[in-house]
């Protein structure tokens, strides 16, 4: 599976928690989007049920050869639940009907499975409503059963579900070593990628396959309005807010994140840190240009307005006044710096 790189240790340590018979009921994994969480999910799903011969004492990981391995990479094992976000709702949720499902398979055995998993991912989907019908699931599942929920964070969950899981913590994974994997599999740019994805895999493989041309274009359109009149900040806001608000939001997301990139580079060079650290390592120049005018103080204090517009954005405010004033000042703090 293409996205397991790194937290080797971790998964090490699962498998032994379920070969000593002591791999809790209810795990969490949490860390950021495509560190490898979902793909963990699977594969410890597939080690702990591998029927494949083992050489050496207990396995260390799925042969994916036998019957078992392979029904769960096609999704086909009965015994290995995956619940995702309802296909049938427009909202990106988990629903109630979902969760009623899960708990009506809990009453019968698990089909041949050593042990049955359940993996909702992602798990910040469950609504209150959901959340509360499985409780008593996730606290007590039938005997060889386990829940891996799965989210970028636990504090994105209630915290009577927290309560009742143990969190396994994903981490990013060294820089060098992602841009390593990136070359081996012929991807280009692999220190650009690797930097881009914050040391998360999958993310970086989504980058490579496109998503990272999308940010570029996003980030210099961006750059170009910041160079330009006022006027030109207006009408791109106007089309920045326009249509529904989930779309819209995306997208100012997007811009958001640019931005925040942009002052992070700043943010290092001002404190003598290395060029090879940086997102925009296309585009140094601009980089040094933006340090040398905002130094470390016009970087945080740019960053805590980009914090802030995002909270704010969660809060439903007026999205156009918001980038207005975001960028604004912006303009304000780049001075002469915006056209370099
Ligand atoms: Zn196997």
């Amino acid at each position: 599976m293409g996205e397991l790189l790194g937290n080797e240790a971790l998964r090490s340590k699962l498998v032994g928690m379920s070969d000593a018979g002591r791999l809790h009921h209810c795990l969490l994994f949490e860390g950021p989007n495509g560190v490898g969480k979902s793909a963990s999910a699977i594969w410890l799903a597939q080690t702990v049920n591998c029927t494949g011969p083992a050489m050496f004492g207990p396995r260390t990981e799925p042969c994916g050869a036998c019957w078992s391995c392979k029904a769960i990479t096609d999704g086909q094992h009965p015994d290995i639940i995956v619940v995702g976000l309802d296909p049938d709702r427009t909202a990106p949720i988990i629903s109630v009907r979902q969760a009623r499902a899960v708990i009506s398979k809990m009453a019968l055995r698990p089909y041949n499975a050593k042990r049955r998993f359940v993996i909702i991912d992602p798990a910040d989907a469950m609504g209150t409503q959901s959340a509360n019908a499985l409780l008593k699931t996730f606290e007590e599942p039938p005997r060889d059963t386990g829940f891996i929920l799965v989210c970028p964070s636990a504090r994105r969950l209630l915290p009577t579900v927290r309560s009742r899981s143990q969190r396994i913590r994903f981490r990013p994974v060294q820089r060098d070593r992602l841009a390593e994997w990136l070359a081996k599999q012929e991807i280009e740019q692999p220190d650009w990628i690797a930097n881009l994805s914050d040391g998360c895999p999958g993310r970086a493989l989504a980058l490579a396959g496109g998503e990272a041309e999308e940010w570029r274009e996003s980030r210099d359109a961006l750059l170009d309005v910041l160079a330009g009149s006022m006027q030109g900040v207006f009408s791109y806001t106007d089309k920045l807010t326009r249509g529904d608000r989930a779309t819209w939001t995306a997208r100012a997301e997007q811009m958001l994140d640019a931005l925040a990139r942009m002052v992070r580079d700043a943010l290092i060079l001002a404190g003598g840190g290395s060029e090879a650290r940086l997102y925009n390592a296309d585009l140094t120049e601009k980089v040094y240009a933006w340090s040398a005018a905002l130094g470390v103080a016009g970087s945080q204090r740019v960053g805590q307005a980009i914090d802030k517009a995002r909270q704010e954005l969660a809060a439903y405010v007026n999205g156009r006044l918001l980038f207005d004033a975001l960028l604004s000042a912006v303009i304000a703090e780049l001075g002469a710096a915006r056209q370099a």
